[in-house]
């Protein structure tokens, strides 16, 4: 599944042939990928104006001049081919894998820039909605969401209050998405090893008394951060695209410190540990017991 990274990557792609463009045709191949697409969504679309092109978690948001936001998510396989002057190419296309087959061609976006992105998906887990401007707020799939974690309004202070008192681990305190969006399995495990806490510690430990934040609160922040601004900049990266093109992008394989490393030796400097991995909530978790505490 695409991780917030490779989201914002898609999104980068997206923007110089969507940002400021009229969509001048657009072709629903089929009435549903997750849920029914929207009613009358071709005739919607066609004639506006995309006026901006962001991002909130894992879902991309279209901004139209029609006063609608068009709300974009990838689900588990989903990616976007885009065609501009002769040349195509699928941003993110190395952070999971994507279907070559046209036959998972669902959605196809003409744009008046001249470039024309199309969407592929073929376990149809991905979704496109339209939705009012004004009622963004009150959209259920955004309405829980919790901050974004590159924004501003994330910090150490509004972590540790996040987590003051809950007694479930670090690592599904981070997996849940009112505390802090768009973080998956990948990248809370990165965090957690580059802020030296154990995944297994608790939540409430962020906080000192009163839930005012502490210093591991601060190193988690910018340890997630960092790690997404990282991978950002790499483009993405996935656990699959390291298996199948394997030996070819060991640069990306180097990328990570703990994710998908069981048996290795800890790269923290000086560290005598070898990551483990262990199983929290029925998903594997990735750490090392020396450095990690
Ligand atoms: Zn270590």
């Amino acid at each position: 599944m695409p991780e917030l990274p490779e989201v914002e990557t898609v999104r980068r792609g997206l923007q110089p042939l969507m940002e400021g463009a009229r969509f001048e045709r657009v072709e629903a191949r089929r009435g549903d990928l997750r849920w029914p697409l929207p009613k009358d969504f071709v005739k919607r679309l066609e004639g506006q104006t995309v006026t901006g092109l962001g991002r909130r978690a894992k879902y991309i948001l279209a901004d139209l001049s029609s006063g609608e936001v068009l709300l974009m998510h990838l689900g588990m396989s989903g990616s976007f081919r885009v065609a501009q002057a002769g040349h195509e190419e699928t941003p993110g296309d190395f952070l999971h894998e994507r279907s070559k087959s046209a036959a998972h061609d669902h959605v196809v976006f003409h744009m008046s820039s001249g470039g024309v992105a199309t969407f592929n998906d073929p376990r149809r887990f991905g979704c496109m909605k339209l939705i009012a401007r004004g009622s963004l707020e009150q959209e259920p799939l955004l309405r829980a969401l919790g901050p974004e974690p590159l924004g501003n309004a994330f910090d150490a202070a509004m972590l540790a209050a996040a987590c003051t008192g809950k007694q479930t681990s670090l690592k599904a305190a981070l997996l849940d998405q009112r505390v802090v969006a768009g973080l998956g399995n990948i990248y809370v495990c990165e965090a957690l090893h580059r802020a030296h806490l154990s995944p297994k510690r608790k939540a409430s430990t962020l906080a000192g008394r009163k839930g005012a934040p502490n210093d591991r609160a601060a190193a988690l922040v910018e340890a997630i951060r960092a790690v997404l601004n990282d991978a950002i900049e790499a483009g993405g990266s996935s656990l699959r695209d390291h298996r199948r093109t394997d030996g070819e992008l060991g640069y990306f394989q180097h990328a990570f410190r703990a994710y998908d490393r069981e048996n290795a030796p800890c790269p923290t400097r000086r560290c005598p540990g070898i990551i483990r991995r262990i199983v929290q909530n029925g998903r594997s978790t990735f750490y090392c017991p020396v450095c990690q505490k």
